[in-house]
């Protein structure tokens, strides 16, 4: 656990550099007036500056792309899919499953009939 403050400077509490050191512990060293590192540790950084810079932190960054603007519509879709699975197989009988609770997924328009199972095929094979 990284220690938030230290009293060094003059007596006085300030913050404290959360960055850690060759040794593994936390450096010593006060933060810099607004940051969270010392100067020796990135607090003089104003961040990247060019296109290409920005681009490879961002890139730095990415873990799996779940939560980007693709990964979130494909999400979507899946959940709009499992529903109108669900509320097929509920108007052809087959199973028992309650309606699907929670917020509607955009897109989602519930099938309660025979002619929404017909519609359903007659858009997924167009
Ligand atoms: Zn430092």
């Amino acid at each position: 656990m990284k220690e938030p403050y230290v009293a060094i400077v003059r007596g006085w509490p300030c913050a404290r550099c959360q960055a850690t050191n060759r040794r593994g512990t936390q450096c010593g060293k006060p933060a810099m007036q607004g940051k969270t590192k010392c100067r020796n540790h990135g607090g003089r950084s104003t961040g990247p500056k060019t296109p290409e810079g920005i681009e490879r932190i961002r890139a730095a960054l990415w873990k799996h792309g779940h939560r980007s603007l693709e990964g979130r519509k494909k999400e979507t879709e899946t959940r709009v899919k499992v529903r109108l699975l669900a509320d097929s197989l509920r108007v052809l009988g087959e199973t028992e499953i309650p309606q699907i609770r929670g917020k509607w997924p955009k897109g989602y328009e519930p099938i309660t009939d025979l002619a929404g199972i017909e519609a359903l095929v007659k858009r997924e094979n167009s």
